[in-house]
């Protein structure tokens, strides 16, 4: 591959008129949008007419004037459209931390009913720590167990009698490995458990179809390939057969089934707007609807199935060039399409200490990944704003790092509170 077919490939993308979406800030290769999505142009704006307009002039009519009371919903309902959700299924709401507190809960809960047997939590010790904290905290509370196996391939012989809930994230934040959601949940079911898929690194990266999956919970997350902007709300959904059994367990007054009756008992609310628990962060959530606006965009292109085909042919050829140019690291993430998420991740073949450092000197360069302790070199790819360019530019930078040993510079190597 030569620059110029990069930029063959770049002229004949149909996908190229959505870069136009974003505010990408001059000299720069951006591969951590699945850590913090690019700004979309729409959003200053929007954000300031939010600010001026509904709020400094509507002021509390906003509620009902500017729809902030349903807008929850109705960002919910955008992104259901990329999970394979239908309208209603899911809202927008809090973290994808506190959303998972809600699901698990749930889950646990309808298990213990049906099968107190049941004392598991099976999950992958490579899962996201924050996943893990919140996992181990409910089933210390709850009587339950959290049983983490080593590898993918260790899930189906953990999905016993014993086994309560299985609960995954799609596409793993470190390895880009992504999981069979049909195949894992299907085995979970027959086991006798329930399902519970974290979306942090999937929705508007990779298709998902929820509901063919027969999935039971899933939370997923605002700001990654959402570009819903940093500490944006995350998402939560609950398959429709469990309608009116999933407990929320910060039952808030947002998540009651008449919140403006001001009735001392809590009654939550029929579907899935009970997993809503205090009142909507109204900014966040009008920048968040442009990032899910920004994805959307995509469905007169072919939708999530044209996104996929160019994040993984970003990704191939950012992994190819990598394998030709820098025999000093090797590759994490899988080589197989089927099993690859919107990144790249390598680690060093032998000096652990490059990782960090060749990150921050890419930087340097305008070329932002991030890095995964131990030793993680991570390059995300959102096909939105990327180009094939900038995945052939990223990667002769990249190599440029390491042959000059420009890394080594001590500047690169000291260490920031976000890595
Ligand atoms: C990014 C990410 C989170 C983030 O959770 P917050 O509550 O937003 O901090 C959670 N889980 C996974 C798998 C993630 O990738």
């Amino acid at each position: 591959m030569t620059r110029d077919d990069a930029l063959a490939l770049d002229a004949h993308d149909p996908l190229a008129p959505l870069r136009e979406q974003f505010a990408l800030p001059p000299g720069t290769i951006y591969l951590d949008g699945n850590s913090l999505g690019v700004l979309p142009r729409a959003t200053p704006a929007r954000v300031a007419e939010v600010v001026t307009g509904e709020w400094g002039t509507g002021l509390i009519g906003s509620w009902n004037q500017a729809g902030w009371i349903t807008l929850p919903q109705r960002v919910g309902d955008k992104i259901a459209r990329l999970v394979g959700a239908a309208p209603g299924e899911l809202v927008a709401a809090d973290s994808t931390s506190v959303n998972l507190y809600k699901v698990l809960a749930a889950a646990l809960a309808i298990v213990r009913a049906d099968a107190p047997q049941r004392t598991r939590i099976v999950s992958e010790r490579s899962n996201f720590p924050t996943d893990l904290y919140i996992a181990e905290s409910l089933a210390a509370e709850r009587g339950f167990e959290l049983l983490l196996v080593d590898t993918p391939e260790a899930i189906p012989a953990a999905l016993d009698e014993r086994c309560a809930v299985l609960m995954l994230t799609h596409v793993n934040y470190r390895t880009g490995r992504l999981h069979d959601m049909a195949a894992l949940t299907r085995a979970a079911h027959a086991a006798g458990a329930l399902a519970v898929w974290d979306l942090a690194h999937s929705a508007g990266a990779v298709p998902v179809d929820l509901n063919a999956a027969e999935a039971d919970f899933a939370i997923g997350c605002g700001y990654k390939f959402l570009n819903g902007g940093p500490g944006a709300p995350a998402f939560v959904w609950a398959h429709r057969r469990h309608a009116g059994r999933f407990a929320q367990p910060l039952s808030g007054w947002m998540g009651h089934a008449a919140p403006f009756e001001f009735t001392p008992g809590y009654r939550p609310a029929p579907g899935i707007v009970r997993y809503l628990c205090g009142t909507p962060a109204i900014l966040a959530l009008a920048a968040l609807e442009c990032g899910v606006d920004t994805v959307l965009a995509a469905e007169s292109f072919g939708g999530m199935a044209a996104l996929r085909a160019k994040s993984l042919a970003l990704t191939r050829l950012f992994a190819n060039e990598l394998r030709v140019r820098c025999p000093q690291l090797v590759q994490v993430s899988p080589e197989s399409d089927a099993e690859r998420g919107s990144q790249v991740c390598l680690a060093p073949r032998d000096e652990p200490e490059l990782a960090y450092a060749t990150v921050q000197a890419l930087i340097a360069r305008g070329v932002v990944g991030d890095f995964r302790a131990p030793d993680i070199l991570r390059f995300g790819f959102t096909p939105l704003y990327l180009r094939h360019v900038d995945a052939y530019d990223a990667a002769v930078q990249l190599a440029e790092v390491l042959e000059r040993g420009e890394w080594r510079r001590p500047e690169f190597n000291r260490r920031q509170a976000v890595t």
